[in-house]
């Protein structure tokens, strides 16, 4: 139906709903009609048939008696006036309807059968027409030609009955001479010996037959060869008006019915009359007018109020799905602007709908399995996630990646849920993410807790060195205690023990053994100065405070000096020393005071840690030093010279070559009691360092310990 035509009908739904009753109640108003009308139809039909056959039975019985009295005629066809006459007023009294009875013997007359009357029997002073030949009409002779023909009787069309008008039938009753044969035509023509007639008063005879009718119907009787009037009744009170011929033949509930008439039918139409109306009054149609008229009210108010509610409806599903498009919308862009997507698959797993499938370039991917995409996932992973759909289970970001054209991986996460309708497994729904910029931190943060640990690891080490350095320095402190108050008690007692020697044998010794004890106090005493030097030096290093005094030197001759201040001590252990120098220029920027205590402290470490008779060497050599900070940054040299102080001792043991300069350390090969702090070479590493200098050990090939100190000639920072 178009738009147009429902507005229209929307429009004009009351109108429409008027109409239809009306006409709905006009149908029922008719259709209630038809049916009373039906009833009466089936009345007037009961009543006329009871009505037909009374008139056959009496057509039928008037029939019979004539026929009997055809028999005595037939015996005696010269039957006398007065016996006839008692034979057919019989007849006349049983049926009073009948206008006369007539017989007429047949007479040859030029060879021509006529049947002039001999004997009649009529009603009142009407003149008995006797001789009339009652052929000499052509309804009356035609029909004596078929009574004859055919053997039986038969009953004329209408014809006058008499002169003055009396209109009415007659039955022909051919009478045929007894003992003859009357089996065929010409033998009935042949043995005819008169007719019977017996005139019927169409009116009364009606009359008599309908009296009991009468007011209940309106009749209409015609004879059927020509459809003659033969009888009509129809009566009203003085003021209505009676009806025709034509009304009564074609009321509606006009019944038609046939009687045979002997020979042949007539028809008899009878329409109901007020009386029989009276009985069936029609009440029904009335009432189901109204009844139709009130639903039709009733329509129209339910329908009023249905249009009310259904206008409230269309304003609420207006307003919801307005709402719902907004909603829809909402989501919509929601899908399209994030990088998330929605999808549907069928009951077979096939995808069906992506959000943005087109832009996202998915719609490719409609019809096919997710298993089917390129996606790059271990077999057994695949097969846990078709359990989860086999099973129909909800499932939550499931992850996978796909290798994109350009070569980039890129990683998704799907969540989704089984779709029911009812019990009836119908899809999948859910979404997809692209969570590759999360994984990608996620492999970083991977690197950095990896590097962290390495870190960690590291520093771990460190600090576990740090610790290990902190054991050593703390075991070394306790170790510098014991020595240092080793070192000192020494010289102390020596100090006291000489002392009171002196004291005691003051007046008894002489002078040189006196002088030796002064000797030993004094030597003891230069020993403790040194200890005591040497830790001032020590803590001034560490604070930070020794003080310098740069200016241009001359090594060689400091290292001159150094030895002859120490001849005693190489005297002592028959130590040669010798000085080397492979130096052009022994000069350098330097504090004389800090290189003399360098080398004597080197020496003295060279006479201490060398047997005796052995060898000392002292070289001065040129050297380049790196002028970078960080080690093996050899790009730029600086001119210096090396000082070495070569022996030919114990040496160091080769894993301890650099943890000789920490401070209180002392080889593995020497602390077990061979004297000293472990201060000297610390001293001597840090003097390097404020010369801008280098200091490392090393162990001759062919025995022995050898200090190298490298100085910048110019004394410029490296
Ligand atoms: P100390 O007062 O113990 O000599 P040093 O700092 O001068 O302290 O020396 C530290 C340690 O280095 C010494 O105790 C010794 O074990 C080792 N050492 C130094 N010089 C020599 C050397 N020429 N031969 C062997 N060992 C040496």
């Amino acid at each position: 139906m178009s738009t147009s035509l429902k507005n229209l009908l929307h429009r004009n739904l009351a109108l429409l709903i008027v109409v239809s009753g009306v006409l709905g109640s006009l149908f029922v108003y008719r259709t209630t009609g038809y049916w009373e009308d039906e009833q009466l139809r089936r009345h007037v039909a009961k009543e006329a048939d009871v009505l037909s056959s009374r008139i056959e039975d009496r057509l039928e019985t008037i029939r019979k008696e004539a026929h009997i009295l055809a028999t005595t005629l037939a015996r005696r066809p010269d039957i006398g006036a007065e016996e006839f006459d008692e034979f057919a007023g019989l007849v006349m009294k049983h049926h009073p309807m009948l206008y006369g009875i007539a017989w007429a013997p047949r007479r040859i007359v030029q060879g021509q059968p006529h049947f002039p009357v001999a004997r009649v029997l009529l009603p009142g002073d009407i003149v008995p027409p006797l001789g009339f030949d009652i052929t000499s009409e052509s309804r009356r002779a035609a029909a004596i030609t078929w009574a004859i023909e055919s053997g039986e009787a038969v009953i004329t069309r209408e014809v006058k009955l008499q002169p003055n008008g009396t209109r009415g039938v007659v039955l022909i009753q051919p009478v045929f001479a007894a003992g003859r044969p009357t089996h065929t035509i010409a033998e009935r023509q042949a043995s005819v010996v008169g007719i019977l007639a017996v005139g019927i008063d169409t009116q009364a005879y009606f009359d008599q037959v309908m009296r009991p009718q009468w007011g209940r119907f309106d009749f209409v009787v015609r004879d059927t060869p020509g459809e003659e009037v033969l009888y009509v009744h129809a009566v009203r009170p003085d003021s209505a008006q009676v009806p025709t011929i034509d009304a009564i033949e074609q009321a509606a509930t006009m019944h038609r019915s046939e009687v045979r008439a002997v020979d042949h039918p007539w028809v008899i139409r009878a329409a109901p009359a007020p009386g029989i109306l009276m009985e069936h009054p029609r009440e029904r149609p009335a009432l189901s007018l109204l009844l139709s008229l009130l639903l039709v009210i009733a329509t129209i108010l339910i329908a009023r109020l249905l249009k009310r509610g259904r206008a409230n409806l269309e304003n609420l599903v207006a307003q919801k799905t307005v709402a719902l498009r907004s909603s829809e919308e909402r989501f919509r862009d929601l899908f399209e602007l994030s990088a998330d997507w929605f999808w549907e698959m069928d009951a077979d797993l096939r995808f069906s709908y992506f959000s943005g499938g087109s832009s996202r370039g998915m719609d490719k991917f409609i019809g096919l399995r997710r298993w089917e995409l390129p996606i790059e996932l271990p077999p057994e992973q695949w097969a846990v996630h078709k359990m989860v759909l086999e099973a129909r289970q909800p499932f939550r970001d499931f992850e996978y990646s796909i290798s994109s054209v350009d070569g980039t991986r890129l990683w998704y996460a799907i969540s989704g849920k089984p779709l029911f309708d009812g019990s009836r497994f119908v899809g999948y729904r859910g979404t997809g993410r692209d969570i590759t910029s999360r994984k990608a931190l996620e492999e970083e943060l991977r690197e950095h807790r990896d590097n962290l640990k390495e870190l960690v690891a590291a520093q771990t080490a460190g600090l576990l060195r740090a610790k290990e350095a902190a054991e050593q320095a703390n075991q070394s402190k306790s170790e510098f205690l014991t020595n240092m108050s080793h070192e000192l008690r020494t010289p102390m007692h020596a100090v006291l023990s000489f002392a009171r020697i002196g004291h005691l044998k003051a007046d008894i010794a002489p002078p040189d053994k006196l002088r030796g004890y002064f000797e030993h106090i004094r030597a003891s005493g230069e020993r403790m100065l040194e200890l005591v030097n040497d830790l001032l030096d020590l803590s001034k290093l560490e604070a930070g405070r020794m003080q310098y005094s740069m200016h241009r030197m001359d090594l060689r001759r400091c290292v001159r000096e150094v030895v002859a201040e120490l001849a005693a001590l190489f005297e002592t252990k028959k130590l040669a020393c010798t000085i080397v120098v492979n130096a052009t220029d022994c000069h350098m920027m330097g504090d004389p005071k800090r290189i003399d205590q360098i080398l004597r402290n080197l020496l003295g470490n060279a006479i201490k840690f060398t047997p005796e008779g052995r060898r000392i060497e002292i070289e001065i050599a040129d050297c380049a030093i790196p002028s970078g900070r960080r080690a093996g940054d050899s790009s730029h040299l600086l001119p210096g010279l090396r000082l070495t102080v070569a022996d030919e001792g114990i040496g160091i043991p080769e894993a301890e070559l650099d943890d000789v300069f920490e401070k209180f350390t002392q080889s593995s090969r020497t602390n077990t009691g061979a004297g000293g702090t472990g201060l000297g070479l610390a001293i001597c590493s840090e003097m390097t360092r404020a010369h801008r200098g280098i200091i490392r050990a090393r162990n001759r090939p062919d025995g022995g310990a050898a200090i190298d100190i490298f100085l910048p000639a110019l004394g410029e920072s490296p």
